[in-house]
Formats: C-alpha cells, structure tokens, sequence
C-alpha cells in the first residue's frame, strides 16, 4: 500500500515537472499591441442604425471577424466621458477609483474640481495653462495599460491620444510613455511636465504639419448623396445646434475654414476631429514604434467627435450619421495601417464608447414620445425653500452630475443635521412630478431604489467627491442647458448601453447576446495578456471572446 502511494506521488510529481518544463520551454505569447478605441457617446444601436451604410473594413470588419458583445451596460451613474474612461481601463466604478464625474465639487472650497487639473504641473507644448496643467493624481486605482507598464518591468509603451484632455490622460494611467491632447487655443497637440518636459521630435513634426487647418480646408459635405441618409431627420432640424458661423444646421458647412481660424475647437465638432486623432494614433505607432518588438505595447484612443457632434445636432441629425460614416472609413485606414505596420492578427482591438446619448427632445416631441426638460432653476428654488425652513440660505453649494451638494460648513454653524436636512429635502424632491426618484446617498442601501438603478447609485457614490442626495430624472428628460441637440448622464439604456467589440490577436469570431458590464473590459484585456488585474477591479473576464 506504502510503495503503491509513494509511486503515485512519483508519477504525479513527475506528471506537474513535465507540465511545468512544457510551459516553461514555450515562450509566452501575447499580441504586439493592444489597441483601445473608445468612440464618445456611441449609443451600442448605431452599429446596427448605419449598418448598411457602412464599408466593409471599419465597423464591419469589427462585427465581421472579431467579437461583439450586444448587452453591455455601464454599471454606475453618471454616465459621462471621465467616469467611462476610467472604468472602462480601470475594471472599477467611481466609489472605488475616485473619478467621479468629470467635475465635481469641493465641499471645503465649494470650487468645481475638473478631472484632471493639476496645477502643480506645467504645460508642455503650448503656454495655456488651463490646457496643459493637467494629470492623472486624482485617480485612485491602477489602469490596465499602468498593470502591463508593471507586467513587463515598464518595457511595454503606453500612449494616449484625444482631443480631450480627460479622455488621454486617464486610460493612459499613473506611468505612460505619453498622453497627449489638443490644444484648441494653437490648433497642436500637447502635454504637460507630469509626463515630459518636452514634446517628442515626432509629436513636433506631426504638429508642425498643421493637419487641423488643411482637414477643415474645404468645409463638410455628406459624404454620401444627402438625400441617402434615410435613417436621419431632414438636415434642417429646430432642434439641431449650430456649428460656427452657420446660419442654419445645414449641409455644406463651407464657413469652417474660416471658422476654425477664429474658433480652433470648431474641428472638434466635425468628423475631421476623429480623422486627426487616427493621423495622430498613427504617427504614435511610428514615432514610438508601437508593436514593433516582441513586448506588448498599448495604445489607447479616444474618438471625441462623436461626442461634440451629438451634443450639437443631437442622435438623429444627418450631421452626427455623417460623423459615423466618415468614422467608419477612417477605422478601416486605420486597421489597414496597423496591418501593414504591426502585421494582421498581431494585435488586438476593441471598440467600446465611455457612454451614450438620449435623443433631442425636439425631435421625440415631434414623434409624440415622452421627453421634456427639468431642473430649470432648481439650485434657486430649493435654496429657498431651504430657507425657509431652517432660516438659512445657501444651504445648497451646488448640483453637480445630478447630485445635490449640501454645505456642510454651513449646517454646523447653523446646529444643523446633514441627514435630518437630507431626508426632507428628499421627502419635497419626491413629492416634485418632475423627478423620478430622489434618494440620500448615505442611505441608497435602504431605499426603496428599484434595481439596477439602486446598484448604478452605489458603485457611482464617491463619498468624499460625490454630492449627498442623487436626483434620477424621468426617462428622457433632459436638463434645460440641453435645449437643442442632446447629452448623457443617466442610468437609462440609452446612455449606458455601449458597444463592445474585440478583434484580433487571441479573440474569437463571433457574438453574444449575453449581460455584461463595462468594468468587464479591462480584466478581459488582463486575462488575453496573462497579466494582473487593476487595482480596484470589480469585473470579471468575459471568456466567450477570448481563444482560437
Ligand atoms: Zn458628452
């Protein structure tokens, strides 16, 4: 019996020795680069809405030979670009990274914090200090490009590249080869000292091109037959913003020249913003030589048009069906250059968006749907109320991201109880038919919060940045500041649910019908390289796109 055992000790050990010599005399394999394309403000059903109007290198490429998952949401609110960003690179929700909006307010100063400024930071290639002094200190947990900065002894690069400051600074995380944003003020791209002290030769040379004025040189048209873009209102639209000079929210928009030279930030709002930020993802891939050596480097962009567009003209706009066209054939240049320079199958992909967007509610009035606006003067009112209540004004610091902000300075001067105020303001607010639900952080755990609103509230609660009451809107209402074109912030599936798509190295082809949460992403991306997961993680892998 002894010698039996002690022989299947043997076989078993020298069983675990083989496997281990097996797997230590292969060498690991991971793709060349890993490439985050985050699109702002893509509702997940545009992929389908233009589908017939896309190529068949771009999006269709994507959903083609790569992996889409058709049920991911985003599991917090507010639903905005600093706070899908994080999480979507992050694994985690802003209670647990700390980015949680993209301001929030200081209850010591009563001050708007923005994201990203840090102005103990200089700016690098330009002088403009609210648009260089900018960094990520006010992220709490590591990004999934900081784990393959620690994964591969900082060998493996990281860039990020946006328009936005807060959409380069945060996927790139604590300790990237550069993030870089741009600089509407020169019409460059920058960074700060917290990266560099000065810009690289090549970013230089990109700058030196001055590709923004020669994109805008001959102002937008369609790029299709205008009168082709079925799935869109008439071009001229009252509830559709105006770009620049325009007269009227119409097409050919042959003012942007001349607009950009007194207005840089108006190529933001065309898909020429999106067109510069793939130019500038490829001379990143160059000029840092992304891909080229057998370490895992990463790449994340963010596509921002998108989002400046939608805010604009709204989801139903020929403008914003024009902005996705044109994004689909710069995607598919965009793959045929990464093919060319990385080599086809030696990277891998995923297209995602940090969030959605809510229809105009011009254009759902017209359709006899629910819609309105709210919140319209509402700090004032309640302040007043407030007062007289307690015989105190001011009570309310601010309402940011849908968050009421009580002073609290002000309560203990006054002997007063930040709950006890709390709990009536919410009794009023829900007595208010403008609102849906009202409900005091402190206490969403005992709220009669249905799901998965009550979760979205939790994981969104920072409790030292985030306001003390959430107010949660009617479906498709928005607030006044949004009279025409659109915005996002909420919980409902027209802001939370996003795209997912992975391609290449290590992915299947196929779909899934199946739920999952954006903090799902960046342990999916950790698990494909077999490397740690971010610090604050809260999702899990999601093993059906994963494998031959
Ligand atoms: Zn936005």
């Amino acid at each position: 019996m002894f010698r039996k055992i002690q022989m299947l000790a043997w076989v078993v050990a020298s069983t675990l020795t083989l496997n281990a010599q097996k797997s230590t005399s292969t060498k690991l394999e991971r793709p060349k680069l890993v490439v985050g394309l985050v699109v702002d403000q893509m509702r997940w059903d545009y992929l389908y809405r233009y589908y017939d109007k896309f190529g068949n290198d771009g999006f269709k490429r994507l959903l083609n030979q790569g992996f889409s998952l058709n049920n991911v949401h985003i599991n917090y609110v507010p639903t905005v670009t600093a706070i899908g960003h994080t999480s979507i690179y992050t694994g985690s929700v802003p209670a647990i990274h700390g980015i949680a909006g993209n301001d929030w307010t200081d209850r010591a100063t009563g001050k708007s914090i923005y994201c990203t400024t840090d102005e103990s930071v200089q700016p690098v290639g330009t002088t403009n200090a609210k648009v260089g002094s900018h960094s990520p200190k006010n992220l709490w947990s590591s990004t999934i490009t900081d784990e393959l900065r620690i994964a591969t002894n900082f060998q493996g690069k990281v860039v990020g590249v946006s328009l936005k400051d807060r959409a380069s600074i945060l996927p790139a995380g604590h300790n990237p080869t550069g993030a870089f944003w741009f600089d509407d003020s020169s019409g460059n791209f920058v960074t700060s000292s917290y990266y560099m002290n000065d810009l690289p030769q090549w970013m230089k040379n990109f700058n030196a091109q001055n590709l923004p004025e020669k994109l805008v040189a001959n102002g937008w048209d369609t790029l299709l037959p205008i009168n082709q873009y079925t799935e869109s209102s008439p071009d001229n639209s009252p509830w559709e913003g105006l770009l620049g000079s325009a007269k009227t929210p119409t097409f050919p928009y042959s003012n942007l020249a001349a607009d950009y030279q007194q207005k840089k930030d108006d190529i933001r709002y065309t898909p020429f913003g999106n067109t510069l930020t793939l130019k500038l993802a490829e001379a990143s891939v160059e000029g840092e030589s992304l891909g080229k050596d057998a370490v895992t480097d990463f790449l994340a962009i963010n596509l921002a048009s998108t989002d400046y567009a939608g805010h604009k003209f709204g989801p139903n706009a020929i403008e914003v069906e024009d902005v996705y066209l044109r994004l689909d054939r710069d995607l598919a240049a965009f793959f045929s250059f990464l093919d060319a320079k990385v080599g086809k199958n030696q990277y891998t992909v995923f297209l995602s968006a940090d969030h959605g967007g809510a229809h105009s509610v011009g254009f759902l009035q017209e359709h006899k749907m629910a819609t309105g606006f709210f919140g319209d003067g509402a700090k004032a009112s309640l302040n007043q109320n407030l007062k007289q209540r307690y015989g105190v004004d001011n009570l309310i610091m601010d309402i940011d991201n849908y968050q009421i902000y009580l002073n609290p300075d002000l309560l203990s001067k006054n002997k007063l109880d930040l709950n006890t105020v709390a709990d009536q303001l919410v009794d009023d607010l829900n007595k208010d038919q403008t609102i849906l639900f009202a409900v005091n952080l402190k206490k969403v755990g005992q709220s009669a919060l249905p799901e998965p609103i009550k979760t979205r509230v939790v994981n969104g609660y920072n409790w030292q940045r985030s306001g003390d009451i959430q107010l949660i809107s009617h479906d498709s209402m928005l607030p006044t500041y949004a009279k025409t074109g659109t915005t996002h912030s909420v919980w409902n599936s027209y802001d939370s649910h996003i795209p997912l798509i992975f391609m290449g190295w290590g992915i299947k082809n196929g779909e899934s019908n199946a739920a999952h949460n954006m903090t799902d992403i960046a342990p999916t991306i950790a698990t494909l390289l077999r490397i740690q997961f971010p610090s604050g993680n809260i999702g899990n892998p999601i093993v059906e796109a994963i494998g031959k």
